[in-house]
């Protein structure tokens, strides 16, 4: 009988492939983490204890079939590993680089809660997913039957490409619209190139367009084209356009020069990447080269620019925080690698107002941690009299997102929308007021991840089939 491969979790510790030193990554924007050795990723999937209730699935948005695909890795049999992750995950090499594992397989698996350290989910499944590019086994989409009808999806993030992916595979009629000149939404100008190297994003989005989807590039719905014209022309619609407005900081001289939104930011450096030219990038307006640097935020956005000022070469990146470390919504392990390259971070820290035009210090006022809000969170209260000025040239503010007002911008009345202004979407569906029109991702849910938007795309591409399928059977009638 052969050899059992797994269970090794007390013979073999957990290992991640090796992570460049802090003074060779700062210097560029390539991956920091490098890849698996074939042996490596066998010897850590076969750490995995084949759970008969695999936490990890369950926490995973894609019910992703984990212990399986670790197996069969662990077994050698790599085709068969990416053959099985990739039937339910559309992406699974960037869920392996850029999705919390930490709170979600990783953290739940079963090894991790008895002491012995997780398995490393999320490198094994990068590495099956890049070895089946590099091998050719990811196919070119290509339909058994093609279908008369076709369908316009607004947004080519990765809610909406995980969507165009299913319903193209069915044969359906595909038309992405998207305002930016690249397909990719965050994946491709939001998320720096040191999380997500940017030919990953665009082998994917070219192996849509090979596979017969069609992709209206530098089309922003409600100016270029209005979206009763898309409804039109398709027999469904998907809303998948994200939440770019940014939050605001207020306070005496929030409005000076040099106080800049973080998408701007990250969009000016992610095109530079590309080796496009950047006006604001290259006046200064929006690159931290020899400059203060005060980042405002504790989520992954400010995670993302204080790391990115970092690499373009700041003389100072600080990060204010107004809760604690414990507290902050970005994930740990993206502190510590801030941490490594430099970053300073100030927890319990809130600016108060802004001294010059253009901006040249920010006034820090210091909290602490009060009473339980509604929600159990401890909320962030300031200590009179505890602040001080720290020095800045460039302010970037990462205080989150929030949806555009899109009933208004496409008037569309009917489409109805939350109070925080996402789109009303059925769950699972993504059907939402109007018949026809379906809704998916961060519009939907507001800031969230990308393996939820995969999700949404997934789960409404099934129900718009099912809806196209409904509407050709009254018309067989
Ligand atoms: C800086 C940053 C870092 C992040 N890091 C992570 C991370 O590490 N891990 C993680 O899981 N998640 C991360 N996220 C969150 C993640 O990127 C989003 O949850 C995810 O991209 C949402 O996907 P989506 O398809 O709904 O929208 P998006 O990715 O936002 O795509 C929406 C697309 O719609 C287009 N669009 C919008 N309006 C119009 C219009 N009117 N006409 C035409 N096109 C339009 C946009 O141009 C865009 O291409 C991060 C987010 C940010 C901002
Ligand atoms: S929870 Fe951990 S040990 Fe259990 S099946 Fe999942 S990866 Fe393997």
């Amino acid at each position: 009988m052969a050899k059992q491969p797994m269970l090794k979790f007390i013979s073999v510790d957990r290992d991640m492939p090796e992570k460049r030193g802090a003074e060779k990554r700062r210097q560029d924007f390539d991956e920091i983490y490098a890849e698996f050795a074939d042996a490596k990723a066998k010897e850590q999937a076969s750490r995995c204890s084949q759970c008969g209730v695999p936490y990890c699935q369950t926490h995973c948005p894609l019910h992703n079939n984990i212990p399986d695909w670790l197996r069969l890795t662990a077994e050698g049999r790599l085709k068969e590993a990416y053959e099985l992750s990739q039937l339910t995950n559309t992406f699974p090499e960037i869920c392996g680089r850029i999705c919390p594992q930490d709170r979600l397989c990783e953290g739940n698996c079963v090894i991790e809660q008895s002491g012995h350290g997780t398995v490393t989910i999320g490198a094994v499944e990068k590495y099956i997913t890049d070895t089946a590019w590099q091998e050719g086994w990811v196919e070119t989409i290509n339909p058994a039957q093609e279908r008369a009808e076709s369908v316009g999806i607004i947004g080519a993030g990765p809610g909406g490409l995980a969507a165009a992916d299913v319903l193209r595979r069915a044969g359906v009629q595909v038309t992405v619209y998207d305002r930016y000149d690249r397909g990719g939404g965050l994946l491709t100008y939001g998320i720096p190139g040191f999380k997500l190297e940017k030919d990953v994003v665009m082998r994917r989005v070219e192996q849509l367009e090979k596979g017969g989807v069609t992709f209206k590039l530098n089309c922003d719905v409600g100016k270029d084209i209005t979206f009763d014209e898309i409804r039109s022309k398709h027999n469904a619609v998907m809303i998948a356009t994200g939440v770019y407005k940014s939050r605001d900081l207020q306070g005496p001289g929030a409005g000076a020069n040099g106080i800049v939104r973080a998408i701007d930011y990250l969009t000016a450096s992610n095109r530079t990447c590309f080796g496009d030219s950047v006006p604001e990038f290259e006046s200064g307006e929006l690159n931290a080269e020899g400059k203060r640097i005060v980042v405002v935020g504790g989520g992954d956005t400010a995670m993302d620019c204080v790391r990115t000022a970092i690499r373009q070469g700041a003389t100072s990146v600080t990060c204010l925080y107004r809760r604690d470390r414990d507290n902050m919504p970005g994930s740990q392990r993206e502190v510590q690698n801030a941490e490594e390259e430099g970053v300073k971070f100030e927890w319990l820290s809130a600016p108060k107002g802004f001294a010059g035009d253009p901006v040249t210090s920010v006034k820090v006022q210091k909290m602490r941690l009060g009473a339980p809000d509604a929600t159990g969170r401890q909320s962030p209260e300031p200590i009179e009299g505890a602040e001080h000025d720290e020095p800045a040239d460039l302010v970037i503010k990462a205080l989150g997102f929030e949806p555009e007002d899109i009933p208004t911008l496409w008037n569309q009345k009917d489409l109805e929308v939350t109070r925080w202004g996402t789109i009303k979407a059925e769950f699972t569906s993504g059907q939402t007021a109007m018949d026809g029109v379906f809704a998916v991702g961060d519009i939907v849910r507001g800031a969230s991840l990308v393996v939820w938007a995969i999700r949404d795309g997934r789960d409404s591409a099934a129900a718009i089939l099912t809806y196209l399928n409904a509407a050709q059977a009254v018309a067989a009638e």
